[in-house]
């Protein structure tokens, strides 16, 4: 008796186990807008669209990075490259902004029906989620997306950076209009994928001295382009203000976008801030 009490209460212990991948927890986390379909690890929307998280592709995304990225097939493959958040000094404490790897681009993999179902399936629909955000720097104003506290967001990251041009003036230029723009319903130049920047959920700052891959490669069509930033390393100090934010950036693709800034907390996170975050607000099965 004894001895099966304790077998039923192992099967039950390690049935509990069989977890929610930690990924998985840190994208409902940042966009609480879904169930989990545990056994199957489906994501399920109140509409009913369901849309898979693992990964059974086979692909490499370092190997196949062509391939997934015009087609990204599960919410898996969108944390299969990790991204690196911060940035290192060198000795004399200067920062270092770092070339990726090839096919190093974390954060452009992205599920294309999933960020349409959270922020908006047509043009109208993105466009009726946009709020104006006044972007402390220089009072201009800006559509971003309210969901998900992405133009809160964007609002704080205008008043971080309006400490940090005061601190040091000379950074002013990058992020101060003319701005590369926000809300803008278009695919991706040379891809049949929406731009983020469709959902109103990206940023460019000031383009007049960014680095786009694509206008490099449109030199040179045969060769994939060496990694460029001719923004001097003080970059790093306006993209940790994002980074801190829930924004990603460009510049640490090696399809580079020197620009470009990208609401995506679900790569930031740590997996301890998920875990916890999960547990307490996660609403528990019946
Ligand atoms: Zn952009």
């Amino acid at each position: 008796m004894v001895f099966w009490l304790l077998a039923f209460l192992s099967f039950t212990s390690f049935s509990a186990q069989a977890e929610i991948p930690k990924n998985l927890k840190c994208l409902w986390v940042a966009y609480p807008a879904f169930k989990i379909i545990e056994k199957s690890e489906t994501v399920l929307f109140p509409d009913g669209t369901q849309m898979p998280y693992p990964d059974d592709s086979g692909l490499d995304p370092r190997k196949d990075f062509d391939q997934i990225v015009e087609n990204v097939t599960s919410l898996e493959q969108m944390f299969l490259i990790p991204y690196p958040a911060g940035f290192q000094k060198n000795p004399a404490g200067q920062y270092i902004v770092r070339a990726p790897g090839l096919n190093e681009d974390p954060g452009r993999l992205r599920y294309e029906a999933f960020f349409k179902k959270i922020y908006g399936e047509t043009q109208a629909a993105a466009r009726s989620n946009q709020v104006w955000v006044n972007w402390a720097v220089d009072h201009s104003k800006w559509l971003f997306n309210k969901k998900f506290g992405a133009a809160q967001a964007l609002e704080k990251v205008s008043i971080d950076l309006l400490k940090l041009t005061h601190k040091h003036p000379a950074l002013a230029h990058y992020v101060t209009s003319p701005l590369g723009g926000t809300f803008n319903w278009r695919p991706i130049a040379g891809s049949h994928n929406m731009s983020v920047h469709s959902f109103g959920v990206a940023i460019d700052i000031n383009p007049s001295k960014t680095d786009y891959w694509r206008w490099d490669i449109s030199k040179n069509p045969n060769q994939v382009p060496k990694f460029r930033n001719r923004i001097p390393a003080e970059i790093a100090e306006i993209a940790e203000i994002f980074e801190s934010n829930g924004f990603i950036w460009g510049g640490k693709w090696s399809h580079y976008d020197t620009m470009h800034f990208e609401y995506r907390p679900e790569l930031l996170m740590s997996k301890e801030y998920c875990e916890h975050q999960f547990n307490e607000n996660y609403p528990k099965q019946p």
